[in-house]
């Protein structure tokens, strides 16, 4: 079997946003008490709390006159939000996280809906349906595209820049492989192509002059709220038009990299990427104070920056992807791959002439750095393989 998520744009009534917020109120409200009393337990007797403790706690929480006002939300969404904070206390002992921190209003609100069996959609109109969610009643959503399978759990979120928005768990019946295709391609992360291709594939770029306008845009509200007074309307206003431009850039990136990586994963055999550790990526670019990073400008490119942000997702997404498309992905380490010639294999810093341009010191070999760094990466990913590249790698670009 298998889970996947879909998100839709909620359109709750006036009355189910209040009462939505005032629940997400409570959720927040839960985990940071779950937070105290692990932390506070940790700190005085070195004692670990579990979820179980936690979850087992929560009736007489809710019986105390003070907190009556928890019993109005669903109780397996409160539940939720306890397993949420154990989630993020695992993922902090595993070392994948940071310390848990207490949840702020506003900044990722949201409260989930474990009960698949009681989340009942129901199609209105061509792409308007509703969901059913407990003790709330219908709530519609706008359905942009259909899905079969069983539903498993909903989880409802609201902020400025995305507005309302639901994410609907289903669970799908396993999908046969399609791909069978027996090519081999190297994918880098360029600094003038976003992502370059190995031999005569065409790159992906991602719109980089939209994202630009966008950001120019931010600047100047950003210079314009600076000037007024702080925290009042206008102020905030001004918040909220920045957040929405944020949650832009940030919808334009999640589409290029799920439209690339299906693109990727559905046309080729085997992808060889590089095997990059997001956090040192972006250590190694801007370094210290006392210790700055080498190259930082070249690192630093517009493309680079955006993709930054996203790499470890599209690397996420190659993994799932090339499960359900029957491809395979390889990871290589990104050692010289752009200092090295992909013809005749010398490798030297001064065959990166510029930015863009590669040109071998040994055998003149010219092409794009971003494409001569992908069909290294390729090469890497077949000798991984134990295979030796048997075309050669096309100098096009
Ligand atoms: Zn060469």
């Amino acid at each position: 079997m298998l889970l996947k998520g879909y998100q839709f744009k909620l359109r709750p009534s006036k009355k189910q946003k209040k009462i939505l917020l005032r629940w997400m109120g409570a959720c927040r409200f839960v985990y940071n008490c779950g937070l105290t009393h692990r932390s506070m337990n940790y700190q005085q007797w070195q004692n670990s709390v579990s979820y179980f403790d936690q979850q087992n706690a929560l009736p007489e929480v809710k019986s105390d006159p003070e907190l009556s006002w928890l019993k109005e939300v669903p109780s397996q969404s409160l539940q939720m939000a306890l397993r949420h904070l154990d989630t993020a206390f695992k993922n902090f002992f595993r070392g994948t996280g940071q310390y848990p921190q207490p949840k702020k209003k506003g900044i990722h609100d949201a409260i989930s809906f474990p009960q698949g069996n009681v989340l009942k959609i129901r199609k209105k109109a061509r792409k308007t349906s509703s969901i059913l969610l407990p003790k709330l009643g219908e709530v519609e959503l706008v359905q942009h595209r259909n899905f079969t399978g069983k539903v498993k759990s909903a989880t409802v979120s609201h902020s400025h820049g995305n507005g309302w928005q639901v994410s609907i768990l289903v669970e799908e019946a396993d999908m046969i492989p399609t791909n069978t295709s027996q090519e081999t391609v190297g994918i880098d992360l360029g600094v003038t192509k976003t992502i370059a291709r190995s031999g005569v594939h065409p790159d992906q770029n991602l719109p980089v002059e939209q994202i630009k306008r966008i950001e120019k845009r931010i600047a100047v509200l950003q210079r314009r709220q600076a000037k007024v007074t702080r925290f009042s309307d206008r102020w905030r206003h001004f918040c909220r038009v920045v957040a929405k431009l944020h949650s832009r850039v940030s919808r334009i990136r999640k589409d290029f990299l799920h439209k690339t990586s299906c693109e990727l994963s559905k046309n080729h055999g085997v992808i060889v990427m590089e095997d990059l550790k997001v956090k040192n990526m972006s250590k190694s670019a801007s370094g210290t104070k006392e210790n700055p990073g080498r190259k930082v400008a070249q690192k630093s490119g517009l493309n680079r920056a955006i993709l930054r942000q996203g790499w470890g997702s599209f690397r996420t997404m190659m993994e799932y992807k090339t499960k359900w498309y029957g491809s395979h992905l390889i990871l290589v380490g990104p050692k010289n791959t752009s200092r090295r010639c992909c013809e005749c294999g010398y490798t030297h810093e001064g065959n990166r002439q510029t930015q863009a341009d590669f040109l071998c010191l040994q055998c003149g070999h010219n092409e794009n750095a971003d494409k001569n760094a992908a069909n290294n990466i390729r090469r890497l990913g077949l000798e991984s393989l134990g295979r030796q590249p048997l075309e050669a790698p096309a100098i096009a670009c």
